[in-house]
């Protein structure tokens, strides 16, 4: 989904029962007019299938297709599809078509015009993760104009949503999880930390060509997978990332390397 402009969000938490009418179809006025001028944030798995769609590498992908910005308050990288640097600012997958890559398009874009969002609040027990949605009403959207009824939940099965958020949880989590007053990020963080998530080609190369498998203590199995595997290699990212962010001892470090430090 398009980062939303705020006045185009509706200021209401929605659960997955929530009822609302859409259509969105080749026919309506407004064809793809959401596919431009927009700020979409495109998660790790999102990567993953996109550049293997188009049949590159993750560094081609990310160079040609995205820009890397950098959270205010965390520190962290985060990944924008790159929309085209002319007055229409379109996608560059979109034609008067559609989308051309439609059934690998990113989460957001699914999910739209339904927002997803988290949350980290405080409770007696502790910090928990609230999960809610919200709607995203633009002017140009006709969509809500439509007599097709839906509810939240059987919008996200029609939209094939789930796999995505299986996919994507860890890595949100893991967002929720860095604490926004701790120390910023260094550059050097900050690149291994953006390897590690988005460019897994550059990532496989580091873990087989660097000494990175003779200071972790990595299954064997685990090691020959991620080959591959490329959604193992994608959550071995996240350990990684957790490591780096020092959020939990999801990687270990061989004994020869604990005694040295
Ligand atoms: S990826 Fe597809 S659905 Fe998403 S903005 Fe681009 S053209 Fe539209
Ligand atoms: S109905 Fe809304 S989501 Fe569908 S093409 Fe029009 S603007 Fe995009």
């Amino acid at each position: 989904m398009p980062i939303p402009s705020m006045k185009d969000v509706e200021p209401t938490k929605y659960t997955l029962d929530a009822k609302f009418k859409f259509r969105c179809h080749k026919g309506i006025k407004c064809f793809t007019k959401c596919c431009s001028n927009i700020n979409i944030l495109l998660t790790p798995y999102d990567i993953l299938r996109m550049k293997n769609r188009l049949g590159i590498s993750s560094e081609e992908f990310l160079e040609k297709y995205t820009n890397m910005e950098i959270e205010k308050k965390t520190s962290h990288p985060f990944v924008i599809l790159k929309m085209a640097d002319d007055k229409e600012k379109k996608c560059p997958f979109v034609t008067p078509e559609g989308c051309t890559i439609y059934t690998d398009r990113p989460a957001n874009c699914r999910y739209y015009p339904v927002g997803q969002a988290s949350l980290k609040k405080g409770s007696e027990k502790g910090p928990v993760h609230e999960e809610f949605y919200f709607f995203i009403r633009e002017q140009h959207c006709l969509g809500y104009q439509e007599d097709v009824e839906w509810t939240i939940q059987s919008w996200r099965e029609d939209q094939e949503v789930s796999l995505y958020d299986d996919m994507n949880r860890e890595w949100m989590e893991i967002q929720l999880r860095r604490d926004p007053a701790g120390e910023p990020l260094d550059t050097n963080k900050q690149a291994q930390i953006y390897t590690a998530s988005y460019d897994l080609d550059r990532f496989r190369r580091y873990i087989f060509e660097s000494r990175f498998l003779d200071v972790f203590d990595i299954d064997k199995n685990e090691i020959e997978k991620i080959k591959t595997d490329e959604i193992a290699l994608m959550r071995l990212g996240f350990k990684y990332v957790k490591y780096l962010l020092m959020l939990e001892e999801a990687l270990k470090v061989k004994e020869k390397y604990k005694k040295k430090s």
